[in-house]
């Protein structure tokens, strides 16, 4: 039969599929996502995400030496507060928990990029991200006290902060605090179109964040909505963020694609811990090809778009990747 256009000439072997293809995942790509804990000697395996630990500073700084090892070259760090109260103290106090770890990494490792995520719901006793009056989570309070945990941040050397609260205005509160106090070269990774999900259930336990009462949906998005999603890019990069995340990732693949189709800004992709668990019980179960299947998915990420891949998977990826040279 006479076609003139064979797809599969160009599939024939590896050498040539191999030379056309499209998109490729790299370590300098990834980042890391670690959670830091009070105490002494500790790690401690989050039952539904195996191979994630909640770590002791020590243990943490021992954690770091393999990251870096693997040429990962970047942490998103999230605290467990020794306690925890209404306001969220622990987020922004310049001894808590993140600012220690961001401290101590940098010492130990100067080159490692260390991204913080600025939130109130690690820190506070009812789990919401934001200050809470009759029920409700107040917005404009918020801001002060975000702005207040990113700066504390920076201070303690964090090289990029990454809000993920979804208060309006937050970006700019941020940017305005951090530009007074002299750190207008730290770049804003702003956690714009995060979904309210239910894919975050494991990260809750690790950081013993669950709301205790009501949910997130007066501030995370509505997970059947697209366009709010634009609008909410549009508003963090008008207000000033450098780098957007779409969180979670696989499920907002459209989500990826028209952010960054939109924007063209820096993209991060966030595969969330549900996302993971996921592969892990499968994997465990020994009824899918764990390495097939996360390179798989964190391909797509990239196809639809996304510059940067958050995962848990990072340091299993950049082993497998070294493999393969
Ligand atoms: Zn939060």
């Amino acid at each position: 039969m006479e076609l003139k256009r064979r797809p599969r000439r160009l599939r024939a072997n590896e050498t040539i599929r191999s030379m056309v293809r499209e998109n490729h995942i790299r370590i300098e790509n990834l980042i890391y996502p670690m959670f830091v804990m009070p105490g002494e000697k500790k790690k401690m395996e989050i039952s539904s995400m195996p191979g994630v630990y909640n770590y002791s500073l020590d243990e943490f700084i021992v954690a770091l030496h393999e990251v870096i090892e693997l040429g990962v070259p970047a942490v998103l760090l999230f605290g467990i507060p020794e306690s925890k109260d209404s306001v969220g103290s622990g987020a922004y106090h310049e001894h808590g928990i993140v600012q220690q770890a961001a401290r101590l990494a940098k010492q130990h490792y100067p080159n490692l990029y260390v991204i913080t995520d600025v939130c109130l719901c690690e820190y506070t006793d009812h789990g919401h991200c934001g200050l809470i009056e009759n029920g409700q989570v107040l917005n404009d309070p918020t801001l002060d006290l975000l702005a207040k945990t990113a700066l504390s941040q920076v201070r303690a050397g964090a090289d990029m902060v990454a809000p993920s609260d979804m208060m309006d205005g937050r970006v700019a509160a941020i940017r305005e605090l951090l530009d007074k106090e002299g750190f207008s070269h730290i770049p804003i990774m702003a956690y714009s179109a995060k979904f309210a999900s239910g894919f975050y259930g494991p990260f809750r336990e690790a950081a013993g964040s669950t709301p205790q009462f009501g949910d997130r949906r007066t501030y995370q998005m509505d997970s059947a909505n697209g366009n709010e999603a634009m609008l909410e890019t549009d508003l963090d990069i008008e207000e000033g963020a450098d780098m957007i995340i779409v969180k979670p990732a696989l499920s907002y693949g459209d989500i990826i694609y028209r952010t960054k189709e939109k924007y063209g800004v820096p993209l991060a992709a966030y595969n969330v811990s549900g996302e993971y668990a996921m592969v892990k019980a499968a994997a465990a179960n020994g009824w899918i090809d764990e390495k097939r299947i996360v390179l798989e998915a964190l391909l797509s990420m990239k196809r639809a778009g996304a510059d940067l891949l958050i995962t848990y998977h990072a340091l299993d990826v950049a082993r497998w990747l070294r493999e393969e040279r």
